[in-house]
């Protein structure tokens, strides 16, 4: 997948925001599926077709589930249709109500699973510099309508589960993880899955490792796991009997049968993205004002994420002039979690004064930026990437004295007159 060797740009009226050619011919994308052997998918899908065992957890669904639950060293892992309404099924199968205790900085589903069932969010600031929740804070937030906490394991970087769960423990509160972007990650030695109530995995085509769509919730707790798996599948606890509410969250076999070939692969899609983060780290150093997050060496990590924050002050240029430019070059970075759960709607309007309490948070949607990695991405594509970074952040005075003199009365705003890169799958 590796693009054309390039020449990199050495002057600023080469960038394609001033009319120079993109750089990348095709889009580089933040979250590109990583695809396994299509061989063997094809022949799992003629063994689907040829069972006629389609869906209603069949041997696909069940095989996965066991090799999910024996990498986390957990005792159960339901593989479900998506992530989102895995959270939605484990937030009900924990009987939360009233509030419950999380992040702003997180994709809008963790809120959405909860507001959807009419619970209240209270969004809760992370920590600076781990950019999960601080559990100091989420003390604070607790009232006597809490019900819960749900902290999200941002990047793929755990959160402080040990201090949450003291926090859970203390004030009896149920606790459970978005570990959306965990997925063969460890914290201290112990895979993500084993932490609090339970663990929500999403599997969408966009993460390291995907089923199409797909989510799974690993538990060990054995009660729990039967009532998620009764609401999974309409309440069913036998063939004509249904004791519970329900909802179908079920997997295909279609989903599981690209889940058991991209475990096969689970090593090569993350040593590609351990491949590319290292290359970032060591292009971007030293780089001012230009912060790369790093991962623990000591746990297991899946790289998923390439997060930079930018300091504008030090690098002489902001996050959403480095995106623009970046994007002109179809190199299509990401403003993630942009601008805060708290500020889309419905919160904004449910809960207009939610940001004065998130000071972190609200700085760090205006500084982060994520690049793009995966097995669609090579090396010297990473090479490329950081060629234009490090040609913007020393070059963004005049950068930006460009732009200002292009978007004058008399300029010809050469920026606009390029249409927006098309963003594809990965456009959320
Ligand atoms: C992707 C994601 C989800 C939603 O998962 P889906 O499988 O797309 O429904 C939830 N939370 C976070 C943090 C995510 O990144």
């Amino acid at each position: 997948m590796s693009q054309t060797q390039r020449r990199a740009k050495q002057d600023v009226s080469e960038l394609a925001i001033f009319g120079g050619k993109p750089s990348f011919e095709r889009p580089l994308h933040v979250g590109q599926p990583n695809i396994g052997d299509r061989d063997r998918l094809h022949g799992l899908l003629d063994e689907i077709l040829d069972r006629r065992w389609l869906t209603n957890h069949g041997p696909l669904v069940t095989e996965l589930e066991s090799k999910l639950a024996r990498l986390m060293g957990v005792r159960h892992c339901i593989a479900v249709c998506n992530g989102t309404v895995a959270l939605e099924i484990a937030i009900r199968a924990l009987g939360l109500k009233g509030e419950v205790i999380v992040p702003s900085f997180t994709f809008a589903a963790t809120a959405h699973a909860l507001q959807w069932q009419e619970i209240t969010p209270i969004f809760c600031d992370v920590d600076p510099r781990t950019h999960t929740l601080d559990p100091e804070r989420v003390e604070r937030m607790v009232s006597s309508r809490t019900t819960g906490i749900l902290g999200v394991h941002l990047w793929g970087r755990a959160c402080d589960v040990e201090g949450l769960s003291e926090v859970a423990r203390r004030h009896r509160l149920a606790l459970l993880f978005d570990a959306a972007h965990a997925f063969a990650v460890s914290r201290r030695g112990r895979m993500i899955g084993n932490f609090g109530d339970c663990e929500v995995f999403s599997f969408h085509a966009t993460k390291v490792f995907n089923t199409f769509e797909g989510g799974a919730i690993a538990t060990n707790d054995d009660q729990l796991a039967r009532r998620l798996r009764w609401m999974q599948n309409f309440g069913f606890s036998g063939y004509d009997q249904v004791d519970h509410i329900g909802v179908n969250g079920k997997m295909s076999e279609i989903s599981a049968a690209m889940g058991l070939v991209g475990l096969e692969s689970l090593d090569e899609f993350i040593g590609c993205n351990r491949r590319n983060h290292a290359r970032y780290a060591e292009l971007l150093a030293g780089i001012p004002g230009l912060q790369l997050h790093g991962y623990d060496p000591a746990e297991r990590q899946n790289h998923q994420y390439v997060v930079v924050e930018v300091d504008q002050d030090a690098a002489g240029i902001g996050r959403d002039a480095l995106v623009e430019l970046l994007h002109a070059e179809n190199v299509l970075v990401r403003r993630y979690f942009y601008p805060g759960v708290h500020r889309m709607e419905p919160y904004r309007s449910l809960y207009p004064n939610a940001g004065l309490l998130l000071p972190v948070t609200e700085r760090l949607v205006t500084r982060t930026m994520i690049l793009p990695t995966g097995t669609g991405l090579s090396v010297e594509d990473v090479d490329g990437v950081c060629d234009l970074i490090r040609l913007a952040v020393g070059q963004g005075a005049e950068i930006l004295a460009r732009k200002a003199r292009a978007q004058g009365p008399r300029g010809t705003a050469a920026a606009s007159a390029r249409p927006p890169p098309r963003l594809a799958e990965a456009a959320r």
